[in-house]
């Protein structure tokens, strides 16, 4: 596994001006109807509105791990709870 640079600088959030830390998240991807999470992606996180921002060769990598299929072998799958949107809650 490649190590993180630590040094990465991700600017302040485009949307508050909050200073964003580097956190590892997890990043949800529907593919073809069928939904995909990536776990450890290493991102820009803004402490206040949680504005999240990716570096490019951070993008390419998640491409490339969503279409390796060797990779989706050893993948776990998540039970998922899917709530139906209604506008009255009983
Ligand atoms: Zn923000």
């Amino acid at each position: 596994m490649k190590k993180l640079t630590k040094e990465y600088e991700y600017g302040n959030c485009h949307t508050c001006g909050e200073r964003m830390t580097e956190r590892l998240v997890k990043q949800d991807f529907w593919i073809k109807g069928k939904l995909i999470v990536l776990d450890g992606v290493p991102a820009g996180v803004c402490p206040r509105c949680g504005e999240r921002v990716v570096k490019s060769d951070v993008g390419r990598t998640v491409a490339e791990l969503l279409t390796n299929q060797r990779r989706k072998r050893r993948s776990r799958t998540l039970n998922v709870p899917v709530i139906l949107f209604e506008e009255r809650v009983a």
